[in-house]
């Protein structure tokens, strides 16, 4: 294993470890628990175990061990601890560091359930959270003050797409000696360079694009050694938010094509929001790769590519989103993104709709708003299904 492979390389071969059989493709290691040659032995792994010694499978499995070291490679970070979901590695990543009294300052546009652990469970737990406009430096600034713990944000937020400017927030905040932690799902491991940019903590939904063929969830924390295994370790091996063995395999052989996948459905995203450019039907075509994005010129300096997610604004509002939704062939209604399969999505009125009125206004989360994950099916296939049922609108 060497640190200087690209990450092609580290795709497929960073984190093996083979057993005695010598297998090729990773082996599954189910099971929970790990046999001791003596009593002795026991005592002294409960006092401190080696890299390849494991105790119980919520502290840590080889299955796991090879995802989190794989994960980590390809990351550039030094560290990782693998979670039950995306959800069990932003409220770990959180909580573990947290105590009543903290202050945090996180952006507004977030995804429901990173909402709620910010502004429900935090707060009930004492924790101080400030909520800013992510695309707004000044806020940040003025928001971020000497006692502030972690600022947290998702690099592109879900579902309008704005982007964050990740090495300038980081600087805000490094000083001010806070912790920058950030949700990177919509950027992918692939266009990812967070910690290059500043970033001190690092998560993904691996849900998304890391298994990239919706069969599993899970989740990832990266960081430093220090902060995975004094901070994040301790609160997640007692708390029992452990990814499965199975899920860590099928999320290791995801890696192993996670860049192809990505690259594809990123070069169809692109071909797909230019082609409803201009379409009579939209009052709005939100993808961070088209150069009428606000935000373009920070996208292709932070990630050098848009992603795979876009949204269109309908102006015919819910009516107009929904007629277009049910006229789409190919694409799926459902709400995961980064799949292998299109998958489209109304925000108001699924995963948005806990939402007020006025906190939908505020994020921009319009009735007519549909966000559209693209997948691998032929990008000339796709704009042909989205044009005619865009056309069924008018
Ligand atoms: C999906 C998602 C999550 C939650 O991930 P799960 O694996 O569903 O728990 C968190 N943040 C973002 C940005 C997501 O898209």
């Amino acid at each position: 294993m060497s640190d200087s492979w690209k990450p092609s390389t580290q795709a497929v071969h960073a984190g093996t470890r083979r057993s005695q059989y010598g297998e090729v493709s990773e082996a599954i290691f189910l099971t929970q628990g790990f046999v001791y040659d003596s009593a002795e032995h026991a005592e002294q792994r409960f006092i401190s175990s080696g890299d390849d010694e494991f105790i119980y499978a919520r502290y840590g499995n080889p299955t796991v061990k090879m995802f989190e070291e794989r994960i980590a490679a390809l990351e550039g970070a030094e560290d990782a601890f693998a979670t039950a979901s995306g959800m069990a590695a932003v409220s770990g990543a959180l909580t573990s560091m947290l105590k009543a009294g903290d202050h945090v300052v996180s952006a507004r546009a977030l995804f429901g359930s990173c909402l709620y652990v910010l502004e429900d469970i935090l707060m009930r737990f004492g924790v101080e959270v400030t909520f800013v406009d992510g695309t707004n430096l000044d806020e940040w600034e003025a928001a971020i003050r000497e006692d502030t713990r972690a600022v947290f944000f998702e690099s592109i937020s879900n579902p309008t797409l704005e982007v964050i400017d990740i090495e300038a927030v980081c600087k805000l905040a490094h000083a001010k000696g806070a912790l920058v932690l950030i949700d990177n799902v919509f950027a992918t491991p692939v266009y990812s360079r967070a910690f290059e940019q500043g970033a001190d903590v690092v998560i993904y939904s691996a849900t998304k694009h890391i298994d990239g063929q919706g069969r599993t969830l899970g989740g990832v924390i990266l960081g430093s050694r220090e902060f995975i295994r004094k901070t994040v370790e301790p609160y997640l091996k007692h708390t029992g938010g452990a990814m499965s063995p199975f899920t860590a395999w099928v999320m290791l052989k995801g890696l192993e094509t996670m860049r192809l996948r990505v690259q594809a459905q990123t070069a169809s995203a692109l071909g797909v929001a230019t082609a409803l450019q201009g379409h009579k039907a939209l009052a709005q075509n939100i993808f961070p790769g088209l150069a009428s994005h606000p935000q373009n010129a920070l996208v292709q300096r932070q990630m050098g590519a848009g992603g795979t997610v876009l949204a269109i604004d309908l102006k015919g509002g819910k009516d107009a989103a929904f007629t277009f939704l049910n006229a789409v062939r190919i694409g799926l209604i459902s709400n995961n993104l980064g799949d292998a399969k299109t998958i489209m999505t109304h925000p108001a009125t699924t995963t948005h709709q806990r939402l007020s009125q006025q906190q939908r206004d505020l994020l921009g989360i319009t009735d007519g708003l549909v966000r559209i994950s693209i997948g691998l099916e032929d990008e000339a296939d796709l704009i042909e299904d989205f044009l005619q049922a865009l056309d069924a609108v008018n």
